[in-house]
């Protein structure tokens, strides 16, 4: 047996590097990534290719590795190249946020060191990390101390962790269900609807609320609602709203809906995933305004602050609530049960193990300060508001309405033909050229067309580009 276990050991010494071809891999990695971040203003947003990399799966897992540099060739052919390249600031479409470089140190170091943040007793420093970072973003929204919250891989999760403690903290079981009434629009992001699902909640009554032009919810309606559920016997316990609907940018009216929902007694539940973090900026705060007074506020770094992918956030009001809804018990955990004066990630969520993911945050905001972030967020705002006053100098555009943030809704109508047709065959050109990327939506069953400009990359050059693009390819379809 022993000399087995030493056979053993020095197959599996694999897994550890020599110092030497630890500099080695990190040199080729560097390369690779200067060279990325050197080329990335110029690299397309969008490229379609053929072969949409395929000539990842001529090169099968295996019992023995290959060296690096096959590997990060395997990377740029098929990973890198084809498709969306979000780290563009050419990326216009959906939500786009960039990826800022300062991150990737983090999850380096995260990665390197592997702390323990889901547990206080393990890792103390990395749950005060995510607990300080959490308090930051209550106070930047306004949230009272004694609230809190969990870093989470993205917004779905948040808004999951959001809904099952709403659903929890009305006392709801199974059998009050279909007499229970969820509020919301139609615009909320469907990983509401999904977490709704998963919550177990699918069987409670929805009642959309109507909008109004701007495809915000309307209040007044919203209190009609309650009220004559209210008198047909029925339980309403929860109003989703959304801080930036992912469609049209739209903010719900925060401040009439906190009030009723207070009124009433209901959980008020907000989606900021993609708007949260206007709140950096003085006129984003304004257009937020009421937020504050929400139960439970989903915000996504990984839009709004620009991360790469693999970060959103989850406030609750009442730090309790969370704790009520995620608490757990095993036997195996009794040590890092006693001596944790500080709640761990893992009582308020559902995750155990969970990435380090703070370090991703803390590292930037500690490094570069808020200000950048406080600028850049100001800027998407303002460009979203330049592009939208420059779009309706081009003629044939129609807009909708005035952008609430930084999603700018539009489409160009021609004097002949059909005009879903042609924004159809408008998007197709834009995203074969590839310079900048942008996506589009179905309002009221109009192809319409989106501008979303959330990535730190994205300045006013990029907006002048893609009103050239859509002047070019305007004529072009007009040529033929
Ligand atoms: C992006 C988005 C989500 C989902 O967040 P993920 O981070 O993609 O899981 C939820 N709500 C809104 C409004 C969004 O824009």
């Amino acid at each position: 047996m022993l000399k087995r276990i030493k056979h053993l050991e020095k197959i599996a010494l694999g897994l550890e590097p020599t110092s030497e071809h630890r500099a080695d891999l990190l040199e080729s990695v560097v390369k690779y990534s200067e060279d990325f971040l050197d080329r990335i203003y110029e690299l397309p947003a969008f490229v379609t290719t053929s072969d949409k990399g395929k000539g990842l799966l001529d090169s099968p897992i295996s019992e023995n590795g290959i060296d690096i540099n096959s590997i990060i060739k395997l990377i740029e052919q098929n990973v890198d190249r084809p498709g969306l390249n979000p780290a563009s600031g050419g990326h216009l479409g959906y939500i786009p946020g960039g990826g800022i470089y300062y991150s990737a140190l983090g999850d380096y170091l995260a990665d390197i060191t592997n702390r323990y943040a889901g547990i206080f007793f393990a890792s103390p420093g990395a749950v005060h990390m995510e607990h300080m970072l959490l308090d930051w973003m209550a106070e930047i929204v306004g949230y009272p101390k004694g609230s809190g919250g969990n870093l989470t891989s993205g917004g779905s999760i948040a808004n999951l962790i959001g809904i099952v403690a709403a659903r929890d903290a009305k006392g709801l079981k199974a059998k009050d269900f279909d007499k229970s009434v969820i509020y919301m629009t139609s615009q909320v992001h469907h990983s509401v609807d999904k977490a709704i699902r998963i919550a177990g909640l699918k069987e409670c009554v929805i009642h959309y609320v109507p909008m109004d032009k701007k495809y915000r919810m309307n209040a007044d309606e919203l209190e009609k609602m309650i009220v004559s559920d209210m008198k047909a016997g029925l339980n309403p316990f929860l109003i989703i709203a959304s801080a930036g609907t992912t469609d049209t940018g739209a903010v719900d009216p925060l401040e009439s809906i906190g009030d009723i929902a207070k009124q009433n007694n209901l959980w008020f539940h907000v989606d900021g995933a993609y708007g949260a973090f206007f709140v950096l900026c003085e006129e984003g705060k304004k257009i937020l305004k009421g937020m504050e007074l929400s139960d439970s506020l989903v915000m996504d770094p990984h839009k709004g602050l620009f991360l790469p992918y693999g970060s959103g956030a989850v406030l609750v009001k009442d730090k309790q609530k969370l704790f009520d809804s995620f608490w757990y018990q095993a036997n195996y955990m009794q040590d890092a049960a006693k001596g944790s004066d500080e709640l761990s990630p893992a009582d308020i969520s559902p995750e155990l193990t969970k990435h380090f993911r703070g370090l991703r945050l803390w590292l930037p905001l500690k490094l570069v300060g808020i200000a950048p972030f406080r600028a850049a967020i100001e800027e998407k705002l303002l460009l979203a508001r330049y592009f939208y006053k420059q779009i309706q100098q081009v003629d044939g555009f129609e807009v909708g309405p005035y952008p609430d943030l930084s999603v700018v809704t539009y489409r160009y109508i021609p004097k002949s033909g059909d005009a879903n047709e042609f924004n159809e065959r408008l998007i197709k050109e834009v995203q074969n050229d590839g310079r900048v990327f942008i996506s589009s939506t179905m309002l009221d069953r109009k192809f319409t067309l989106r501008l979303a400009v959330l990535s730190f990359r994205t300045h006013l050059k990029t907006i002048d580009l893609l009103l050239d693009i859509l002047n070019e390819k305007i004529k072009l379809i007009g040529k033929r």
